[in-house]
C-alpha cells in the first residue's frame, strides 16, 4: 500500500508549508506517526518536530483525536479501517542544507524535516504531490529533485513524484524556484546542476564541463571496467549566498550551499581558489554517493531516525571522502599537483596546530560526533580532533604506504573497490561495514597487512611522520612557522571581527594568550596603550617581536581586564610540501600513479 504525501507551498511569506500524509489502512490500535530527530549525513539531534506548528488528524471529513507521545511522536485515536490523514504546517526558515526553507524567492526541503513517517510503513512506496504557491509571481517556478516523476508530471514541473520507500523519500531533497540550470552527461549518465540565488555572469557551461570531468573520474575509480554509476541521474542542488559553505550527500543528489564568489563567472581564466573550494565541495558530496550512501557503517543499516547512531568509523566515511575529494580533482586535471600538495599541507598544518589531536583519536571523535564535532565551542581546537581532516590524513597514510610497499601496483583505490563490490554483491542483505572490518578489507584487496598501523592511526593520538611517507614519492615536507596571521602566530588565539571590535574566538593550548588568562569571547580593546579595532590589531601586533611583553586590555562580561602578554618565541608550525625535481624515475612513477599524469 502506498503512503500518500502532499506538500503545498502555502504561505511563502510566512515560511509555512502545508503538508498532509495519508495512510490507507491505519493501525486499528491507533496509528502512530514519527518525525526524524536528525538527518543522515549530519550527525546531530536536530529535533525537526519543533517546527511543526499545527497538526490535526482526519478520517474522511471527520476530525479525530491525536495525542502527542513524545517530542516527535503522535498517535491518532483508534478507528475502523478507513483512511487516515494527518494535516500539519511546517515552519521553514532554516537556510542550510539540512532542513527546510521557504520564502518568496524559492523553496527547499529535506523530507526528514517535513514528512512524518506512519510507524510500520517505512518500507512502503510513497507518492508525493508537490503543489505550487498561489499567485502569478510564482508562475515561473520549477522543481528540481532526485525523486522519480509519476506520469504525467513533466521534468521540472509541479505534480506527482515517487519514492520506493520512506528512506528514499527523505533522501531526495527538493529545490523549487527560478534557478539557473545546466545538464551534462558523465559516461552516459545524465547530471543536472541547479543554481538558486543571484549570481551575476555565472559560467554555467564551465561548471558543467568541470563537474563532468570530476564525475567521470569518480565513476571510473569505482567501476574501471564497466564505467557505470550507481544512479540513473544525479542532481547538484546549489544555493548561492553571500557567506556560507556546506553540503549534504544523498543517494542521487546533493544539496550545496556556497558563496556566490565561489562560483565561476564568464571570463574567469584559471580557477580561482574560491572556485576550487566549490569544486572540492561538489567532489566531496559526489564521492559520498558511494562512500556512506551505499558503502555504509553497519551502525547505519538501517538508520535509526529517532536517536543517535553511534559508529567509530566516521573517519573512514568522512575522512576517506575528504581525502578523495581533492585527490580526484587532481587526477581529473582540475587541480595541479602543486595545488593538491598545498591542500594536503594545509590539512597537515591545521591538524598539527591543534592539541586536540593529542587528546582524542579519530575513532573517539567519530563516536562523539553527536555531542562534540557538531557542537564545537571555543575550546574545540584543544579538545575535538576533526575526523574529516585527520581522517583524510589517515587515508593518505594508508594509500601512500600501500603504494610504496607494492611499487604502485596496489592502493587505497583497490580497498574502495573491494568495499564497493561487497555492497553491490549483497543487495538487500547488505550488513554494512563492521567497526573492525577495515584492516581485513585492506589485506584482502592488496595483500598487505596494515592492521597494527591502521589501529594506531585511528585509535591513537601520535603524530604520523609524513616526511617518511612522502619521501618515496619524491616529495619533501618542510616544517616552518605560521607567520601570516600575527594574532595567531604571536598570541596563539584566533579572533573575529565583531563590528569594529576584535573578539577572541579560541585560545590555543600552551600559547601566550592562554598564559595571560585571555579567553574565547573576550574583546581586546587596547594593546601597548593603543586602542585596538578589528581592522588594526594585526598591524599593531607586528610592531612587536617574539618574546616582547606587551600590555593587553580586554573586556569580559563588560568588566575590564588588564594583563601582560609575552609574545610567542616559537609560533605554531606550518608545513610545505615540495616536489623534488631531481627525484629518481621510481619516485616519479609512484607520484604519477598517485596524483595522475
Ligand atoms: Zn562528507
Amino acid at each position: 500500500m502506498t503512503v500518500r504525501y502532499a506538500i503545498r507551498l502555502a504561505q511563502p511569506g510566512a515560511h509555512l508549508f502545508h503538508v498532509t500524509v495519508t495512510v490507507e489502512a491505519p493501525d486499528p490500535e491507533g496509528q502512530r506517526f514519527v518525525l526524524p530527530a536528525w538527518i543522515p549525513g549530519s550527525y546531530m539531534i536536530r529535533e525537526f518536530a519543533r517546527h511543526i506548528v499545527r497538526i490535526s488528524a482526519l478520517s474522511g471529513d471527520r476530525r479525530i483525536g491525536l495525542q502527542k507521545l513524545d517530542k516527535h511522536t503522535w498517535r491518532a485515536e483508534p478507528m475502523d479501517g478507513r483512511e487516515l490523514t494527518l494535516a500539519y504546517e511546517v515552519y521553514a526558515w532554516d537556510l542550510s542544507v539540512r532542513a527546510a526553507h521557504l520564502d518568496e524567492t524559492h523553496a527547499f526541503f529535506n523530507g526528514a524535516s517535513v514528512f512524518l513517517l506512519p510507524v510500520g510503513c517505512r518500507e512502503q512506496p510513497c507518492r508525493l504531490d508537490i503543489l505550487p504557491p498561489q499567485g502569478r509571481k510564482y508562475a515561473q517556478w520549477r522543481v528540481a529533485t532526485g525523486l522519480r516523476r509519476a506520469r504525467p508530471t513533466a521534468r521540472g514541473a509541479f505534480g506527482t513524484y515517487l519514492a520506493a520507500d520512506y528512506d528514499e523519500l527523505i533522501d531526495c531533497p527538493v529545490e523549487i524556484g527560478t534557478f539557473q540550470r545546466i545538464e551534462f552527461a558523465a559516461l552516459g549518465v545524465p547530471h543536472e546542476i541547479v543554481v538558486t540565488g543571484r549570481v551575476p555572469k555565472l559560467d554555467l557551461k564551465r561548471l558543467g564541463t568541470d563537474l563532468q570531468r570530476m564525475a567521470e573520474t569518480q565513476i571510473r575509480l569505482f567501476e574501471p571496467r564497466r564505467q557505470t554509476a550507481p544512479f540513473e541521474r544525479y542532481t547538484f542542488l546549489t544555493l548561492a549566498v553571500g557567506e556560507g559553505y556546506g553540503g549534504l550527500e544523498h543517494r542521487n543528489s546533493t544539496a550545496l550551499i556556497c558563496r556566490r564568489d565561489d562560483l565561476p563567472y564568464v571570463g574567469m581564466k584559471d580557477a580561482t581558489s574560491a572556485y576550487r573550494t566549490f569544486l572540492g565541495l561538489a567532489s566531496h558530496e559526489y564521492f559520498h554517493a558511494w562512500n556512506v550512501k551505499r558503502i555504509r557503517p553497519a551502525a547505519f543499516v538501517p538508520y535509526d531516525l529517532e536517536r543517535e547512531n553511534y559508529t567509530k568509523l566516521l573517519w573512514v566515511f568522512e575522512g576517506f571522502t575528504a581525502y578523495y575529494d581533492d585527490l580526484l580533482l587532481a587526477r581529473a586535471g582540475l587541480y595541479s599537483h602543486v595545488q593538491y600538495l598545498d591542500a594536503l599541507a594545509k590539512t597537515l598544518t591545521t591538524v598539527t596546530q591543534r592539541s586536540s589531536r593529542l587528546k582524542q583519536s579519530t575513532a573517539e571523535s567519530s563516536f562523539d560526533a553527536w555531542i562534540k564535532y557538531y557542537r564545537q565551542d571555543e575550546n574545540a581546537p584543544n579538545s575535538v580532533v576533526s575526523y574529516y581532516q585527520k581522517g583524510s590524513l589517515i587515508a593518505a597514510a594508508i594509500d601512500l604506504t600501500l603504494r610504496e610497499r607494492t611499487g604502485g601496483r596496489r592502493s587505497l583505490d583497490d580497498v574502495m573497490r573491494l568495499l564497493w563490490r561487497r555492497f553491490k554483491n549483497s543487495g538487500a542483505s547488505y550488513p554494512g561495514v563492521a567497526e573492525t572490518e577495515l584492516p581485513g578489507a585492506i589485506k584482502e584487496a592488496t595483500g598487505i597487512d596494515l592492521g597494527r598501523l591502521v589501529r594506531g592511526w585511528s585509535e591513537g593520538t601520535r603524530d604520523t611522520d609524513f616526511a617518511a611517507l612522502l619521501a618515496p614519492f619524491g616529495i619533501s615536507v618542510e616544517r616552518g612557522f605560521a607567520l601570516e596571521e600575527p594574532h595567531f602566530a604571536l598570541l596563539g588565539a584566533t579572533t573575529r571581527r565583531d563590528g569594529a571590535d576584535c573578539r577572541i574566538v579560541s585560545v590555543f593550548d600552551g600559547g601566550p594568550a592562554q598564559a595571560a588568562g585571555l579567553s574565547g569571547g573576550d574583546v581586546i580593546v587596547a594593546l601597548g596603550g593603543l586602542r585596538v579595532r578589528s581592522s588594526n590589531f594585526d598591524g599593531l601586533l607586528t610592531r612587536y617581536a617574539a618574546g616582547d611583553t606587551v600590555e593587553v586590555v580586554a573586556f569580559r562580561r563588560d568588566e575590564l581586564l588588564q594583563t601582560g602578554i609575552t609574545l610567542a618565541t616559537k609560533p605554531p608550525p606550518k608545513f610545505t610540501l615540495r616536489v623534488d625535481s631531481k627525484a629518481n624515475k621510481v619516485a616519479q612513477r609512484l607520484r604519477r600513479g598517485w596524483l595522475g599524469a
